[in-house]
């Protein structure tokens, strides 16, 4: 069975899976994350079923900076933006990665630490 037949995301962005969503156009659906680790935790996902960040080409470079947009549009729209936020990507397991469909991580709603842990 390929990947993307199993892949909680894609089942998700297919609507078989509910979700909190509070953003989706053609390339990315944004949604609540169902465990988070701030105040405000969004994932931004794209559509398009990419394993990890070392699967991307050239042709989702258009795709990834909409990411980046979206991210900004989100934390504008939801009050957070002036504040501050963090976007992160995981990638493989000791990036700490669960889900193998590509996302984002928008977190906001308190002070981040730095270093990351
Ligand atoms: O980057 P990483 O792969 O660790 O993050 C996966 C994220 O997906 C987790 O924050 C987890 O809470 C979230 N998730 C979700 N809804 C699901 C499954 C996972 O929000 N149904």
């Amino acid at each position: 069975m390929p990947e993307k037949d199993s892949c909680i995301f894609c089942k998700i962005l297919a609507g078989e899976i509910p979700a909190r969503v509070v953003f989706e156009d053609d390339l990315v659906v944004a949604l609540e994350d169902i465990n988070p680790q701030a105040p405000l935790h969004y994932l931004i996902i794209p559509r398009k079923h990419i394993r990890t960040t070392l699967d991307l080409t050239t042709a989702d470079n258009a795709m990834i900076g909409h990411v980046f947009q979206v991210a900004g549009k989100l934390a504008h729209d939801l009050g957070f933006a002036e504040d501050g936020f963090r976007v992160v990507n995981n990638c493989n397991e000791m990036g700490g990665q669960v889900v193998w469909h590509i996302h984002f991580h928008l977190l906001g709603g308190r002070e981040m630490g730095w270093p990351p842990g």
